[in-house]
């Protein structure tokens, strides 16, 4: 049997086709979406989905999570004291996706089709194609996201050219696609994006409009409190999609503070974020040498795209009215499914993928002014992801420090804020005059080429010293016997049993919440965990079900009052 899947950055999900139809394959626990975290429990059991991120809340430094951004490199996690790279993480999300598939089609899944982001390398692509190896599948195609999505709104379907603009607004990146279909080929004419802007931009605009008015200052609010706004802010933000006004509670150390927002606030106070749609579409359109008028459609992807203010800006500048009507976490599996129909009857879209493009994002660590003092640790980006190649980029940066003698210029790869979340390729340092802060001018260039040569120049502007490095991208190549050792070693580790997962999420949330609330919750939990974990060890299979329902009704019922319980 062949399915479907949308290997994910944050969630993943398996459909198939059959009767004429897409189904999307629930998971273990009933959910179409699988979170793409695993974990290693103190058994060295691996978890896989919500049961990992469930126990990454209480041991961070036993799982991982976002590594499809770490595709094709070499960054290793390590997870307890066992190690693992981004295949072999993504290995895991899709064995559990085939178990899954297996129990609901009820018949053994050998073949996928996996979707990748357009940006891709085919580096990447070949490590994605891995993954599906280590979990037993073997991967007939690789789809493109963007297409996937076309093909969920049935671009092609009349058989007539169409162009259309995939707008991929996910919970922290954007990304624009410009596709053309004609005579059964699918071509990627160009894409652009922002790695830095998602979703989660609009939970902050919420979370500091509700600071300012509230008057508290965010310095005086420690971790606890901040998660409570953001998880406030979060609800606030997705209940505009059912109503133009919107109430925020917060519960900040035992106190509520509630303020309403309308939808008209809302977009006033997310002006300069829409704005930065903007550029990308405009960059999209550039470089597939077409205008608005030549575009036929416009179709939305992504959570964010959830957001009526952002269809609204869309449309306003664009003129076009965008597609919104497949679900935005379901559009890119089910066009993966749609693809196996058609290879079923073999008649495939073909597809050209422009793939000599930068597939991450490149740039160097720097200090910034946060409003009260110098934060080091920042990351500036220098060259985009998706930037085609090849290219080159200069960025200008001062001296942090006074009488600072040197500067240390540091070569990172990745999509994160912050420079230690990104992967250090190299450094150099270049001596600089000492002086007051500010005064020394250092210009940095990064040039990439199609041989994923990184070349990193750095000139002292006021004394003209230079100073070079190159870094080869590693490719990561495996010979076929590495691969085999890594299978069987893959092999031998053992997945939480699909029938124990509820159970196993119960007991990692009741005890998370534990260790998160005072008595007299903390002590109503802990009762019902000893009450539970008995009923496991003596009881039938309904009477667990029971108290499962019980302790999930309890822990329920003290998460909303503590979080969210007043903003309904
Ligand atoms: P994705 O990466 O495509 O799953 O998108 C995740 C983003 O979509 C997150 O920032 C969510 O907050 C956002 N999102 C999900 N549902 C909604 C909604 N109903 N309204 C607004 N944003 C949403």
């Amino acid at each position: 049997m062949l399915v479907g899947i949308d290997l994910g950055t944050t969630n993943s999900l398996v459909a198939c086709y059959k009767d004429g139809k897409v189904e999307i394959i629930p998971n273990r626990l009933e959910k179409k979406l699988t979170p793409s975290v695993v974990a290693v429990d103190d058994d060295n059991n691996i978890l896989v989905g919500e049961t990992a991120r469930e126990y990454g809340y209480l041991n961070p430094e036993r799982s991982a999570k976002v590594f499809k951004r770490s595709m094709g490199t070499d960054k290793v996690y390590e997870l307890g004291d066992m190690k693992f790279d981004s295949e072999e993480l993504s290995g895991f999300v899709l064995r559990s996706l085939k178990e899954d598939a297996e129990v609901y089609i009820g018949e053994k899944v050998e073949e996928a089709i996996i979707s990748v982001p357009a940006y891709f390398n085919d580096n990447q692509r070949k490590a994605t194609k891995r993954a599906g190896e280590l979990a037993g599948l073997n991967v007939t195609r690789i789809i493109n996201e963007p297409t996937a999505s076309a093909l969920s709104y049935g671009v092609g379907d009349s058989g007539k050219m169409e162009r259309c603009m995939v707008f991929d607004l996910g919970g922290g990146t954007f990304d624009v696609t410009i596709l053309e279909y004609y005579k059964n080929i699918m071509e990627v004419y160009a894409i652009a994006g922002d790695n830095f802007l998602g979703g989660e931009d609009f939970t902050h605009v919420l979370m500091e409009m509700f600071l300012r008015r509230t008057y508290l200052p965010i310095t005086m609010l420690d971790i606890k409190s901040l998660n409570n706004v953001y998880k406030a802010a979060e609800h606030c933000k997705c209940s505009f999609s059912e109503s133009d006004t919107a109430k925020m509670t917060v519960n900040i150390a035992g106190q509520y503070f509630e303020e309403t927002f309308t939808i008209e606030e809302y977009e006033e106070g997310c002006k300069e974020l829409l704005e930065k749609l903007r550029k990308p579409i405009e960059k999209s359109l550039r470089d597939a040498k077409i205008t608005l008028d030549e575009l036929d459609r416009i179709i939305l992807v992504g959570g964010a795209t959830k957001l009526s203010i952002v269809r609204n800006y869309v449309q306003k500048i664009t003129g076009i009215v965008p597609e919104f009507c497949v679900d935005p976490d379901t559009s890119v599996v089910v066009g993966a499914a749609l693809q196996c129909a058609m290879k079923q009857r073999d008649k495939q879209i073909e597809e050209v993928i422009l793939t000599d493009v930068c597939p991450f994002t490149l740039g160097t660590e720097v200090v910034k002014f946060n409003g009260t003092f110098e934060e080091s640790g920042h990351y500036l980006p220098i060259i985009e992801r998706n930037t085609v190649i090849p290219v080159s980029r200069k960025q200008t940066v001062y001296t942090a420090y006074d009488n600072q003698k040197y500067v240390t210029v540091k070569v990172l790869q990745g999509e994160s804020r912050l420079a230690v979340n990104n992967l250090l390729l190299g450094e150099l340092s270049i001596d600089v005059p000492a002086g007051p802060k500010g005064r020394e001018a250092i210009e940095i260039t990064y040039t990439y080429d199609v041989n994923s040569l990184l070349e990193v120049e750095v000139l002292v502007v006021s004394t003209g010293l230079k100073k070079k490095v190159i870094i080869q991208n590693q490719e990561n190549k495996i010979s076929e016997e590495e691969a085999e050792k890594r299978f069987e070693r893959l092999q031998y580790l053992k997945q939480n049993p699909r029938d124990d997962e509820e159970n196993t999420l119960a007991l990692l949330r009741a005890n998370r919440m534990f260790e998160e609330t005072l008595r007299p919750d903390q002590e109503k939990i802990g009762e019902a965990i000893d009450e539970f974990n008995r009923a496991m060890n003596t009881a039938t299979r309904l009477e667990v079900e029971n108290f499962r329902r019980k302790l999930l009704e309890l822990l329920d019922e003290i998460e909303n009052k503590n979080f969210t319980g007043l903003m309904a």
